[in-house]
């Protein structure tokens, strides 16, 4: 999240058009007669018909949702050079497709996780994280010709999306409450289109976007080379966070998209392409993400492992083993898979009282009962309960503001399944007893990375890795983020990418 607080607006995302009940039989008749139109044709790159319109279609979802994946995910990372290289490559594989007149719009999110992922409509994601792990032009071009594959063949569209959030019913709750917290938490149900697609969807994606690529110029192998990369740097960040190294990050690319390298060269098979023929361009990408973030950004505050700190803030909590933490751009957001999950934000307070606060302004009309006042390691605080009707069944709520400066107020929203706030309590708990404030020297002491390309000049790995963040596994990071086998040195001249401080 960052510092500078700021909700102008707020138009809810979530009211959609009313139509009224005549309106309503005619767009039926209007949407029937356009689908048994659609029908008549089938996708030109997958060969089936839909029922779901036509690719133009997709366009407006995927404008509509836009917006909450930027917000979900840190923005779009400020660097217009690398930005419009991004879509400069995107843009000469969205020419090869079956829909060259698209337009195909490929972002940089500001996010530390390595992902990338499609809205229908050609709306493209890539994450700096995943830009500072591929080693070359053909690496990326693999990634983003797979998401335009699954663009083209409208997989995002036929899929019913449905995240956690979906279903404990915030949206509805935005609405019901008037909260922003929770209507940005609706906004995190972006997060649905990180569910994973289906193998028959994965190959397909891989055999149009292995096509795409090829005919721009890039050498397929690419695809295969970034997967393998992908799948050691998964296994590292398990080593490094103490986990199961068979274990992948939910928000990962992999998570998101299952595929093994053999389905990979199975597509380049079906895909009927010279694998290893095509440009790479090392060089030319290494220096394109010279300087690129690397990890997280400080100015937003940083996860680590379980915690979350904000230096500039100066504030820390703990989430309970189980929650998996998103910094977005204007909260941190925690969610268990058995149905519980908390937002993190910060707000202005108009009552000096911060129970008042919660039952009169927080809650914006729901009805809040169970108000308390106390302590959190030195800090005012209060907390409240709600109950709330949800578009899939009840849902708990406690709200806990603590005073931060002035009229300034930190906010936890603590969710869990209707019934079950009770089971949820000591977890909840936990995390308002782990919330701090950094002292100058701790918050001085989080530091934030930047990839730094420089000529290898000779050296060794051990030599390059020592300024790593990475302590012990900086070896094994070199050579994953260097694409160096055990053993292997970098040739004598070779550009290679380290690390730097900020
Ligand atoms: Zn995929």
């Amino acid at each position: 999240m960052s510092c500078t607080h700021s909700h102008a607006g707020g138009a809810c995302p979530l009211h959609g058009p009313h139509l009224s009940r005549r309106g309503f039989a005619k767009g039926l008749l209007a949407s029937a007669a356009a689908a048994s139109l659609a029908a008549c044709a089938a996708n030109p790159a997958t060969g089936r018909r839909s029922s779901f319109g036509s690719i133009e279609d997709d366009v407006a979802l995927g404008r509509q949702e836009h917006p909450k994946i930027l917000a979900a995910f840190g923005g779009e990372y400020e660097d217009r050079g690398l930005g419009s290289y991004v879509q400069s490559l995107g843009a000469s594989i969205g020419a090869r497709t079956e829909f060259p007149n698209l337009a195909y719009r490929y972002t940089v999110l500001n996010s530390p996780i390595v992902n990338a992922f499609a809205l229908p409509g050609g709306y493209i994601y890539v994450t700096r994280g995943l830009l500072a792990l591929a080693s070359n032009e053909a690496e990326l071009a693999g990634v983003l010709g797979h998401e335009t594959g699954h663009v083209t063949a409208r997989h995002t569209a036929e899929r019913q999306t449905q995240s956690i959030f979906a279903q404990l019913g915030l949206a509805i709750l935005g609405i019901a409450t008037g909260s922003q917290a929770v209507t940005d938490l609706a906004s995190v149900g972006a997060v649905a289109y990180l569910q994973s697609y289906s193998r028959d969807q994965e190959m397909e994606a891989d055999t149009l976007g292995i096509r795409y690529m090829a005919k721009a110029g890039w050498q397929p192998e690419g695809m295969v080379t970034f997967l393998a990369t992908l799948r050691e740097w998964s296994q590292l960040e398990a080593r490094m966070a103490g986990r199961d190294p068979s274990s992948v990050d939910e928000y990962n690319w992999l998570a998101t998209h299952p595929r093994t390298i053999d389905r990979v060269q199975s597509a380049m098979q079906k895909a009927a392409v010279a694998s290893h023929e095509g440009r790479i361009n090392r060089d030319g990408y290494l220096q394109q993400i010279d300087g690129i973030r690397f990890g997280d950004d400080p100015a937003q505050g940083i996860i680590d492992g379980q915690s979350f700190k904000h230096p500039v803030l100066r504030i820390a909590f703990e989430a309970p083993s189980g929650f998996n933490l998103l910094n977005g751009e204007s909260e941190v957001t925690a969610q268990n898979p058995n149905g519980a999950a908390f937002v993190f934000d910060m707000a202005r307070a108009q009552s000096s009282d911060l129970a008042q606060y919660i039952a009169g302004e927080w809650a914006g009309g729901a009805s809040v009962s169970d108000l308390r006042r106390f302590t959190v390691n030195g800090l005012d605080a209060a907390s409240g309960f709600a109950r709330v009707q949800g578009n899939s069944g009840q849902v708990d709520l406690i709200p806990v503001a603590i005073r931060a400066e002035g009229s300034q107020v930190y906010r936890f929203l603590f969710i869990a399944p209707g019934g079950q706030a009770g089971r949820w309590n000591g977890a909840f708990t936990s995390v308002l007893n782990s919330f701090r404030r950094l002292s100058p020297s701790e918050a001085a002491a989080i530091k934030g990375f930047r990839i730094d390309i420089v000529n290898a000049s000779g050296r060794s790995v051990a030599t390059l890795a020592r300024g790593l963040p990475f302590g012990s596994l900086n070896e094994a990071a070199f050579r994953v983020l260097n694409d160096l086998d055990g053993g292997a040195q970098p040739g004598a001249n070779d550009l290679v990418k380290v690390t730097r401080t900020v």
